[in-house]
Protein backbone atom coordinates (compact mmCIF):
# COMPACT_ATOMS: atom_id res chain seq x y z
CA UNK A 1 0.00 0.00 0.00
CA UNK A 2 2.36 2.07 1.20
CA UNK A 3 4.52 1.68 -2.26
CA UNK A 4 1.14 2.27 -4.41
CA UNK A 5 1.19 5.77 -2.34
CA UNK A 6 5.20 6.67 -3.07
CA UNK A 7 4.26 5.48 -7.15
CA UNK A 8 1.64 8.12 -7.09
CA UNK A 9 2.80 10.85 -5.13
CA UNK A 10 5.95 10.63 -7.32
CA UNK A 11 3.69 10.67 -10.39
CA UNK A 12 2.35 13.91 -9.42
CA UNK A 13 5.03 15.66 -8.31
CA UNK A 14 6.31 15.17 -11.81
CA UNK A 15 3.32 15.58 -13.68
CA UNK A 16 2.97 19.36 -11.09
CA UNK A 17 6.93 19.85 -12.42
CA UNK A 18 5.88 18.87 -15.83
CA UNK A 19 8.04 16.49 -16.82
CA UNK A 20 5.43 13.64 -17.24
CA UNK A 21 2.33 15.10 -19.00
CA UNK A 22 -0.81 13.25 -18.25
CA UNK A 23 -2.70 11.55 -21.23
CA UNK A 24 -6.02 12.07 -21.57
CA UNK A 25 -8.50 8.83 -21.50
CA UNK A 26 -11.98 8.97 -21.86
CA UNK A 27 -12.34 6.15 -18.94
CA UNK A 28 -10.42 4.62 -16.87
CA UNK A 29 -11.71 1.43 -15.53
CA UNK A 30 -10.31 -0.25 -12.13
CA UNK A 31 -10.85 -3.55 -10.25
CA UNK A 32 -9.45 -6.37 -8.20
CA UNK A 33 -8.07 -8.30 -11.18
CA UNK A 34 -7.98 -7.42 -15.03
CA UNK A 35 -8.03 -10.84 -16.58
CA UNK A 36 -6.48 -9.78 -20.23
CA UNK A 37 -6.43 -12.81 -21.97
CA UNK A 38 -3.33 -11.60 -23.88
CA UNK A 39 -0.48 -14.22 -25.10
CA UNK A 40 0.80 -14.11 -21.65
CA UNK A 41 -2.57 -14.63 -20.55
CA UNK A 42 -1.61 -11.99 -17.81
CA UNK A 43 -4.18 -11.55 -14.40
CA UNK A 44 -3.41 -8.18 -13.14
CA UNK A 45 -3.97 -7.24 -9.66
CA UNK A 46 -5.47 -4.35 -8.56
CA UNK A 47 -5.56 -3.72 -12.33
CA UNK A 48 -6.91 -0.72 -14.63
CA UNK A 49 -7.79 -0.25 -18.04
CA UNK A 50 -7.42 3.14 -20.05
CA UNK A 51 -10.25 3.93 -22.82
CA UNK A 52 -10.29 6.52 -25.55
CA UNK A 53 -13.38 6.42 -28.02
CA UNK A 54 -13.75 2.78 -29.34
CA UNK A 55 -10.24 1.53 -28.72
CA UNK A 56 -8.29 0.13 -25.19
CA UNK A 57 -5.05 2.82 -24.46
CA UNK A 58 -3.39 0.71 -22.11
CA UNK A 59 -4.03 -1.85 -19.64
CA UNK A 60 -1.50 -2.38 -16.41
CA UNK A 61 -1.75 -2.31 -12.33
CA UNK A 62 -3.82 0.51 -11.53
CA UNK A 63 -1.44 2.46 -9.94
CA UNK A 64 0.90 3.12 -13.29
CA UNK A 65 -2.53 3.38 -15.34
CA UNK A 66 -4.35 6.33 -12.96
CA UNK A 67 -0.51 7.96 -12.85
CA UNK A 68 -0.29 8.19 -16.95
CA UNK A 69 -3.57 8.76 -17.71
CA UNK A 70 -6.07 11.56 -17.12
CA UNK A 71 -9.81 10.46 -17.14
CA UNK A 72 -12.70 11.95 -17.97
CA UNK A 73 -14.66 9.26 -16.26
CA UNK A 74 -13.49 6.54 -14.29
CA UNK A 75 -15.11 3.25 -13.24
CA UNK A 76 -13.95 1.23 -9.68
CA UNK A 77 -16.05 -1.54 -9.15
CA UNK A 78 -13.19 -3.00 -6.25
CA UNK A 79 -13.54 -6.36 -5.72
CA UNK A 80 -14.59 -7.67 -9.35
CA UNK A 81 -12.58 -8.88 -12.78
CA UNK A 82 -12.34 -7.11 -15.43
CA UNK A 83 -12.57 -9.32 -18.43
CA UNK A 84 -12.43 -9.04 -22.25
CA UNK A 85 -16.42 -9.12 -23.63
CA UNK A 86 -17.35 -12.75 -24.31
CA UNK A 87 -17.65 -14.02 -28.07
CA UNK A 88 -20.65 -15.88 -28.82
CA UNK A 89 -19.44 -18.00 -32.41
CA UNK A 90 -23.07 -19.56 -33.05
CA UNK A 91 -26.56 -18.43 -32.62
CA UNK A 92 -29.81 -17.80 -34.22
CA UNK A 93 -30.70 -14.64 -31.85
CA UNK A 94 -34.53 -14.44 -33.23
CA UNK A 95 -35.09 -17.77 -32.21
CA UNK A 96 -35.59 -16.10 -28.69
CA UNK A 97 -39.05 -15.72 -29.42
CA UNK A 98 -39.61 -19.80 -30.11
CA UNK A 99 -37.63 -20.78 -26.33
CA UNK A 100 -38.74 -23.97 -25.22
CA UNK A 101 -41.49 -24.18 -27.54
CA UNK A 102 -40.67 -28.06 -28.21
CA UNK A 103 -37.92 -29.71 -26.01
CA UNK A 104 -36.65 -33.32 -25.95
CA UNK A 105 -36.78 -34.49 -29.47
CA UNK A 106 -34.31 -35.54 -32.24
CA UNK A 107 -32.67 -32.50 -34.38
CA UNK A 108 -34.89 -33.84 -37.59
CA UNK A 109 -38.13 -34.04 -35.93
CA UNK A 110 -38.01 -30.77 -33.84
CA UNK A 111 -36.96 -28.91 -36.79
CA UNK A 112 -39.06 -30.43 -39.50
CA UNK A 113 -42.18 -30.48 -37.31
CA UNK A 114 -41.96 -27.43 -34.86
CA UNK A 115 -39.35 -25.22 -35.96
CA UNK A 116 -39.65 -24.68 -40.11
CA UNK A 117 -43.54 -25.14 -39.06
CA UNK A 118 -43.73 -22.28 -36.87
CA UNK A 119 -40.97 -20.23 -38.68
CA UNK A 120 -42.67 -20.19 -41.86
CA UNK A 121 -46.19 -18.77 -40.45
CA UNK A 122 -44.51 -16.45 -37.85
CA UNK A 123 -41.19 -15.05 -38.95
CA UNK A 124 -41.66 -11.82 -40.25
CA UNK A 125 -38.94 -8.89 -39.74
CA UNK A 126 -41.29 -7.49 -36.60
CA UNK A 127 -40.51 -11.22 -34.90
CA UNK A 128 -36.60 -10.95 -36.25
CA UNK A 129 -36.45 -7.47 -34.66
CA UNK A 130 -38.06 -7.71 -31.10
CA UNK A 131 -36.43 -11.39 -30.92
CA UNK A 132 -32.85 -10.02 -31.35
CA UNK A 133 -33.51 -7.08 -28.81
CA UNK A 134 -34.23 -9.57 -26.25
CA UNK A 135 -31.46 -11.76 -27.27
CA UNK A 136 -29.33 -9.03 -27.10
CA UNK A 137 -30.22 -7.82 -24.15
CA UNK A 138 -29.70 -11.62 -22.58
CA UNK A 139 -26.39 -11.73 -23.71
CA UNK A 140 -25.39 -8.51 -22.48
CA UNK A 141 -26.43 -9.43 -19.26
CA UNK A 142 -24.55 -11.92 -19.31
CA UNK A 143 -21.23 -10.56 -20.48
CA UNK A 144 -21.23 -11.33 -24.45
CA UNK A 145 -20.10 -8.52 -26.27
CA UNK A 146 -19.85 -10.28 -29.95
CA UNK A 147 -22.86 -12.76 -31.70
CA UNK A 148 -22.66 -14.59 -34.41
CA UNK A 149 -25.49 -15.00 -36.35
CA UNK A 150 -27.48 -16.91 -38.79
CA UNK A 151 -31.08 -16.00 -39.32
CA UNK A 152 -33.96 -14.99 -41.65
CA UNK A 153 -34.49 -10.86 -42.15
CA UNK A 154 -30.63 -10.61 -41.21
CA UNK A 155 -30.47 -6.47 -41.75
CA UNK A 156 -33.44 -6.52 -38.82
CA UNK A 157 -30.66 -8.55 -36.43
CA UNK A 158 -27.92 -6.51 -37.37
CA UNK A 159 -30.48 -3.10 -36.72
CA UNK A 160 -31.40 -4.60 -33.37
CA UNK A 161 -27.60 -5.49 -32.75
CA UNK A 162 -26.55 -2.12 -33.50
CA UNK A 163 -29.44 -0.07 -31.33
CA UNK A 164 -28.48 -2.50 -28.73
CA UNK A 165 -24.92 -1.84 -28.82
CA UNK A 166 -23.56 -4.85 -29.12
CA UNK A 167 -21.39 -6.09 -31.74
CA UNK A 168 -22.19 -9.05 -34.83
CA UNK A 169 -21.02 -11.58 -37.31
CA UNK A 170 -24.30 -11.27 -39.14
CA UNK A 171 -25.04 -14.06 -41.33
CA UNK A 172 -28.14 -13.74 -43.94
CA UNK A 173 -29.20 -17.60 -44.62
CA UNK A 174 -29.56 -19.36 -47.48
CA UNK A 175 -31.75 -22.40 -47.29
CA UNK A 176 -32.81 -24.81 -50.54
CA UNK A 177 -36.76 -24.19 -49.79
CA UNK A 178 -38.81 -21.17 -49.65
CA UNK A 179 -37.92 -19.39 -46.30
CA UNK A 180 -39.81 -16.44 -44.84
CA UNK A 181 -37.78 -13.75 -46.68
CA UNK A 182 -37.09 -15.54 -49.93
CA UNK A 183 -38.61 -17.28 -52.32
CA UNK A 184 -35.65 -19.45 -53.60
CA UNK A 185 -31.64 -19.79 -53.52
CA UNK A 186 -31.56 -17.01 -55.71
CA UNK A 187 -33.45 -14.92 -53.99
CA UNK A 188 -31.65 -15.35 -50.62
CA UNK A 189 -28.30 -14.68 -52.61
CA UNK A 190 -29.62 -11.67 -53.79
CA UNK A 191 -30.32 -10.32 -49.99
CA UNK A 192 -27.49 -11.29 -49.49
CA UNK A 193 -25.59 -9.64 -51.43
CA UNK A 194 -27.69 -6.06 -50.63
CA UNK A 195 -26.71 -7.03 -46.65
CA UNK A 196 -23.40 -7.25 -47.75
CA UNK A 197 -23.36 -3.81 -48.89
CA UNK A 198 -25.41 -2.28 -46.52
CA UNK A 199 -23.33 -3.11 -43.74
CA UNK A 200 -19.66 -3.28 -45.25
CA UNK A 201 -17.93 -0.25 -43.26
CA UNK A 202 -20.39 -0.69 -40.49
CA UNK A 203 -18.43 -0.29 -36.57
CA UNK A 204 -20.31 -2.77 -34.86
CA UNK A 205 -21.79 -5.28 -37.89
CA UNK A 206 -19.60 -7.54 -39.95
CA UNK A 207 -21.69 -8.62 -42.26
CA UNK A 208 -21.49 -12.59 -43.48
CA UNK A 209 -23.43 -15.36 -45.89
CA UNK A 210 -24.56 -18.18 -44.13
CA UNK A 211 -25.79 -21.09 -46.59
CA UNK A 212 -27.95 -23.11 -43.59
CA UNK A 213 -25.73 -26.66 -44.27
CA UNK A 214 -24.65 -28.78 -46.98
CA UNK A 215 -28.22 -30.73 -46.48
CA UNK A 216 -30.37 -27.83 -47.71
CA UNK A 217 -28.42 -26.58 -50.06
CA UNK A 218 -27.26 -28.01 -53.43
CA UNK A 219 -24.05 -27.68 -54.52
CA UNK A 220 -24.34 -24.65 -56.81
CA UNK A 221 -25.86 -22.65 -54.49
CA UNK A 222 -22.87 -23.74 -51.55
CA UNK A 223 -20.90 -22.58 -55.00
CA UNK A 224 -22.77 -19.22 -55.12
CA UNK A 225 -22.72 -18.31 -51.58
CA UNK A 226 -19.18 -19.08 -51.63
CA UNK A 227 -18.17 -16.65 -54.59
CA UNK A 228 -20.50 -13.79 -53.00
CA UNK A 229 -18.64 -13.64 -50.08
CA UNK A 230 -15.62 -13.79 -51.37
CA UNK A 231 -16.08 -10.98 -53.54
CA UNK A 232 -16.97 -9.06 -50.62
CA UNK A 233 -14.24 -10.19 -48.30
CA UNK A 234 -17.21 -11.80 -45.70
CA UNK A 235 -17.07 -14.82 -43.92
CA UNK A 236 -18.99 -17.68 -44.40
CA UNK A 237 -21.27 -19.22 -41.72
CA UNK A 238 -22.42 -22.59 -42.19
CA UNK A 239 -23.94 -25.88 -39.81
CA UNK A 240 -21.43 -28.96 -40.30
CA UNK A 241 -21.52 -32.01 -39.27
CA UNK A 242 -23.91 -31.53 -36.49
CA UNK A 243 -25.88 -35.51 -36.36
CA UNK A 244 -24.79 -38.91 -36.81
CA UNK A 245 -27.56 -39.09 -39.55
CA UNK A 246 -26.05 -36.24 -41.79
CA UNK A 247 -23.34 -37.56 -41.75
CA UNK A 248 -24.57 -41.09 -42.33
CA UNK A 249 -26.75 -39.47 -45.67
CA UNK A 250 -24.27 -37.76 -47.08
CA UNK A 251 -22.08 -40.50 -46.97
CA UNK A 252 -24.47 -43.10 -48.62
CA UNK A 253 -25.41 -40.82 -51.21
CA UNK A 254 -22.10 -39.17 -52.29
CA UNK A 255 -19.65 -41.72 -50.80
CA UNK A 256 -17.60 -39.02 -48.93
CA UNK A 257 -18.09 -36.93 -45.52
CA UNK A 258 -19.85 -33.73 -45.62
CA UNK A 259 -16.55 -31.82 -44.67
CA UNK A 260 -14.92 -34.04 -48.22
CA UNK A 261 -17.79 -32.81 -50.36
CA UNK A 262 -17.50 -29.28 -48.95
CA UNK A 263 -13.85 -29.74 -49.88
CA UNK A 264 -14.46 -30.58 -53.25
CA UNK A 265 -16.73 -27.85 -53.96
CA UNK A 266 -13.98 -25.45 -53.35
CA UNK A 267 -16.26 -24.13 -50.47
CA UNK A 268 -13.43 -23.50 -47.86
CA UNK A 269 -11.34 -21.06 -50.28
CA UNK A 270 -12.32 -17.88 -48.10
CA UNK A 271 -12.91 -17.68 -44.18
CA UNK A 272 -15.51 -19.86 -42.89
CA UNK A 273 -17.09 -20.85 -39.83
CA UNK A 274 -18.58 -24.37 -39.51
CA UNK A 275 -20.92 -24.84 -36.40
CA UNK A 276 -20.66 -28.12 -34.38
CA UNK A 277 -18.36 -30.50 -36.12
CA UNK A 278 -19.65 -33.42 -34.18
CA UNK A 279 -18.63 -35.64 -36.68
CA UNK A 280 -15.52 -34.82 -37.97
CA UNK A 281 -13.14 -37.58 -38.26
CA UNK A 282 -9.18 -37.43 -38.99
CA UNK A 283 -9.26 -36.79 -42.73
CA UNK A 284 -11.78 -34.10 -42.11
CA UNK A 285 -9.79 -32.26 -39.40
CA UNK A 286 -6.98 -32.06 -41.74
CA UNK A 287 -9.24 -30.22 -44.21
CA UNK A 288 -10.41 -27.83 -41.68
CA UNK A 289 -6.94 -27.04 -40.71
CA UNK A 290 -5.30 -26.72 -44.21
CA UNK A 291 -8.39 -24.43 -44.89
CA UNK A 292 -8.38 -22.36 -41.75
CA UNK A 293 -11.71 -23.24 -40.92
CA UNK A 294 -12.98 -22.07 -37.34
CA UNK A 295 -14.79 -24.09 -35.60
CA UNK A 296 -17.99 -23.27 -33.10
CA UNK A 297 -18.57 -25.87 -31.00
CA UNK A 298 -21.41 -25.78 -28.90
CA UNK A 299 -21.69 -28.14 -25.85
CA UNK A 300 -24.94 -27.47 -24.49
CA UNK A 301 -26.85 -27.74 -27.67
CA UNK A 302 -25.23 -30.85 -28.60
CA UNK A 303 -25.97 -32.69 -25.46
CA UNK A 304 -29.04 -31.47 -25.45
CA UNK A 305 -30.17 -32.87 -28.86
CA UNK A 306 -27.53 -35.58 -27.95
CA UNK A 307 -25.92 -34.85 -31.03
CA UNK A 308 -22.81 -36.23 -29.78
CA UNK A 309 -19.44 -35.15 -28.89
CA UNK A 310 -16.94 -32.72 -30.61
CA UNK A 311 -13.25 -33.73 -30.81
CA UNK A 312 -12.49 -30.42 -29.48
CA UNK A 313 -9.17 -31.76 -27.65
CA UNK A 314 -8.30 -33.44 -30.71
CA UNK A 315 -9.47 -30.11 -33.06
CA UNK A 316 -7.30 -27.77 -30.20
CA UNK A 317 -4.01 -30.24 -30.44
CA UNK A 318 -3.96 -29.95 -34.32
CA UNK A 319 -3.77 -26.26 -34.29
CA UNK A 320 -7.80 -25.62 -35.22
CA UNK A 321 -9.94 -22.36 -33.99
CA UNK A 322 -12.21 -23.24 -31.74
CA UNK A 323 -14.57 -21.05 -30.05
CA UNK A 324 -17.96 -21.42 -28.48
CA UNK A 325 -21.87 -20.97 -29.36
CA UNK A 326 -24.97 -21.28 -27.18
CA UNK A 327 -26.65 -22.42 -30.65
CA UNK A 328 -30.42 -21.65 -30.79
CA UNK A 329 -32.91 -21.36 -27.62
CA UNK A 330 -35.50 -22.77 -29.19
CA UNK A 331 -35.14 -26.27 -27.66
CA UNK A 332 -31.70 -26.97 -28.34
CA UNK A 333 -30.09 -24.89 -25.36
CA UNK A 334 -32.22 -23.18 -23.95
CA UNK A 335 -30.68 -20.05 -23.48
CA UNK A 336 -27.65 -17.33 -24.54
CA UNK A 337 -25.38 -17.88 -21.13
CA UNK A 338 -21.40 -18.58 -22.16
CA UNK A 339 -20.26 -18.78 -18.52
CA UNK A 340 -22.42 -22.24 -18.68
CA UNK A 341 -21.03 -22.92 -22.05
CA UNK A 342 -17.22 -22.73 -21.21
CA UNK A 343 -18.22 -24.50 -18.03
CA UNK A 344 -19.91 -27.33 -20.10
CA UNK A 345 -17.17 -27.51 -22.95
CA UNK A 346 -14.70 -28.15 -20.38
CA UNK A 347 -16.93 -30.78 -18.46
CA UNK A 348 -17.80 -32.74 -21.75
CA UNK A 349 -14.12 -32.81 -22.67
CA UNK A 350 -13.14 -34.64 -19.53
CA UNK A 351 -15.78 -36.89 -19.05
CA UNK A 352 -15.67 -38.03 -22.18
CA UNK A 353 -11.79 -38.72 -22.43
CA UNK A 354 -12.26 -39.75 -18.58
CA UNK A 355 -9.36 -37.44 -18.02
CA UNK A 356 -10.12 -34.18 -15.80
CA UNK A 357 -6.87 -32.92 -17.49
CA UNK A 358 -8.66 -33.06 -20.76
CA UNK A 359 -9.79 -29.18 -21.14
CA UNK A 360 -8.48 -27.12 -18.74
CA UNK A 361 -10.35 -23.91 -17.58
CA UNK A 362 -7.76 -21.91 -18.87
CA UNK A 363 -8.51 -23.14 -22.21
CA UNK A 364 -12.40 -23.24 -21.87
CA UNK A 365 -11.90 -19.08 -21.61
CA UNK A 366 -9.73 -18.63 -24.57
CA UNK A 367 -12.70 -20.59 -26.29
CA UNK A 368 -15.01 -17.70 -25.45
CA UNK A 369 -12.47 -14.95 -25.84
CA UNK A 370 -9.08 -14.71 -27.61
CA UNK A 371 -9.83 -18.81 -29.51
CA UNK A 372 -13.63 -17.11 -30.79
CA UNK A 373 -12.18 -13.92 -31.77
CA UNK A 374 -9.68 -16.27 -34.28
CA UNK A 375 -12.47 -18.76 -35.26
CA UNK A 376 -14.21 -15.40 -36.41
CA UNK A 377 -10.94 -13.12 -37.42
CA UNK A 378 -11.11 -10.45 -35.76
CA UNK A 379 -8.50 -11.54 -32.89
CA UNK A 380 -6.60 -8.46 -33.86
CA UNK A 381 -9.35 -6.23 -32.85
CA UNK A 382 -11.01 -8.34 -30.04
CA UNK A 383 -10.88 -11.27 -27.91
CA UNK A 384 -8.53 -9.73 -25.22
CA UNK A 385 -7.79 -6.51 -23.46
CA UNK A 386 -4.69 -4.83 -24.81
CA UNK A 387 -3.34 -1.49 -25.76
CA UNK A 388 -4.67 -0.76 -29.38
CA UNK A 389 -7.80 -3.07 -29.36
CA UNK A 390 -11.62 -2.57 -29.34
CA UNK A 391 -12.64 -1.81 -25.62
CA UNK A 392 -15.04 -4.44 -25.54
CA UNK A 393 -15.00 -5.04 -21.83
CA UNK A 394 -16.73 -6.49 -18.70
CA UNK A 395 -17.06 -6.41 -15.48
CA UNK A 396 -17.53 -9.35 -13.16
CA UNK A 397 -18.41 -9.02 -9.74
CA UNK A 398 -16.37 -11.30 -6.78
CA UNK A 399 -18.64 -10.14 -3.52
CA UNK A 400 -21.24 -13.20 -3.87
CA UNK A 401 -20.92 -16.21 -1.97
CA UNK A 402 -20.30 -18.64 -4.39
CA UNK A 403 -17.39 -16.37 -5.54
CA UNK A 404 -15.10 -16.57 -2.38
CA UNK A 405 -12.72 -17.36 -1.63
CA UNK A 406 -10.49 -17.14 -4.78
CA UNK A 407 -7.69 -18.89 -5.41
CA UNK A 408 -7.69 -19.03 -9.39
CA UNK A 409 -9.11 -16.28 -11.58
CA UNK A 410 -9.52 -18.38 -14.42
CA UNK A 411 -11.10 -21.62 -11.96
CA UNK A 412 -13.73 -19.22 -10.72
CA UNK A 413 -14.63 -17.54 -14.22
CA UNK A 414 -15.46 -21.08 -15.75
CA UNK A 415 -16.45 -22.96 -12.99
CA UNK A 416 -18.20 -21.31 -9.90
CA UNK A 417 -19.25 -17.66 -12.10
CA UNK A 418 -22.52 -17.16 -13.26
CA UNK A 419 -23.61 -14.79 -16.34
CA UNK A 420 -25.63 -12.89 -13.92
CA UNK A 421 -22.49 -11.72 -11.63
CA UNK A 422 -21.70 -9.91 -14.90
CA UNK A 423 -22.04 -6.34 -13.47
CA UNK A 424 -21.18 -3.63 -16.77
CA UNK A 425 -20.42 -4.01 -20.18
CA UNK A 426 -19.12 -1.88 -22.87
CA UNK A 427 -18.82 -2.49 -26.43
CA UNK A 428 -16.56 -0.49 -28.87
CA UNK A 429 -16.05 2.61 -25.95
CA UNK A 430 -19.36 2.61 -25.27
CA UNK A 431 -20.80 1.70 -21.96
CA UNK A 432 -23.92 -0.26 -22.99
CA UNK A 433 -25.15 -2.22 -19.87
CA UNK A 434 -24.35 -0.41 -16.22
CA UNK A 435 -24.91 -2.27 -12.86
CA UNK A 436 -27.04 -4.78 -15.09
CA UNK A 437 -29.39 -1.95 -16.36
CA UNK A 438 -29.14 -1.52 -19.74
CA UNK A 439 -28.84 2.12 -20.94
CA UNK A 440 -30.13 1.90 -24.64
CA UNK A 441 -33.63 -0.47 -24.82
CA UNK A 442 -36.30 -0.43 -22.20
CA UNK A 443 -36.03 -3.78 -21.27
CA UNK A 444 -39.28 -4.84 -19.68
CA UNK A 445 -41.03 -3.13 -23.30
CA UNK A 446 -38.62 -5.47 -25.17
CA UNK A 447 -40.16 -8.10 -22.73
CA UNK A 448 -43.93 -7.35 -23.03
CA UNK A 449 -43.48 -7.31 -26.93
CA UNK A 450 -41.98 -10.67 -26.80
CA UNK A 451 -44.70 -12.35 -24.52
CA UNK A 452 -47.06 -10.50 -27.28
CA UNK A 453 -45.37 -12.00 -30.14
CA UNK A 454 -45.73 -15.65 -28.38
CA UNK A 455 -49.16 -15.21 -28.53
CA UNK A 456 -49.55 -14.81 -32.26
CA UNK A 457 -47.32 -18.01 -32.13
CA UNK A 458 -49.66 -19.90 -30.13
CA UNK A 459 -52.73 -18.78 -32.28
CA UNK A 460 -51.45 -19.44 -35.28
CA UNK A 461 -50.37 -22.87 -34.17
CA UNK A 462 -53.78 -23.56 -32.98
CA UNK A 463 -55.12 -27.31 -33.84
CA UNK A 464 -51.95 -28.36 -35.06
CA UNK A 465 -48.67 -27.81 -32.92
CA UNK A 466 -50.93 -26.72 -29.35
CA UNK A 467 -53.51 -29.35 -29.78
CA UNK A 468 -52.79 -30.86 -26.80
CA UNK A 469 -52.07 -27.85 -24.59
CA UNK A 470 -55.53 -25.90 -25.17
CA UNK A 471 -56.93 -29.81 -24.89
CA UNK A 472 -56.22 -29.37 -21.10
CA UNK A 473 -57.20 -26.00 -20.18
ZN1 LIG B 1 -27.39 -23.54 -35.25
Amino acid sequence: MLRFYKITLLANLLLFTGILQAETADWIWTARYVLTMDPARRIIEHGGVAIQGDRILAVGPRADIEAKYDAKARLDRGNAVIAPGLINTHTHAAMSLLRGIADDLRLREWLEKYIFPAEAKNVTPEFVRVGTRLACIEMLLSGTTTFTDMYYFEEEVAEAAKEAGMRGVLGQTIIGFPAPDAKTPADALKRAEAFLERYANDPLVVPAVAPHALYTNSDETLRDARTLANRHQAPILIHLSETRTENEDILAKRSKTPTAVLDSLGFFEGRTVAAHAVWVDEADRRILKERGVGVAHCPSSNMKLASGIAPVVAMLAEGISVGLGPDGPAGSNNDFNLFEEMDLAAKLQKVTAGDPRALPAMTALEMATIGGARVLGLDREIGSIEAGKRADLITVRLDAPHAEPLYNVASQMVYALKGSDVRDVMVNGEFVVRDRRHLRLNTAQVISQAIEIQGKIIASLRGTLFRGRDAKK
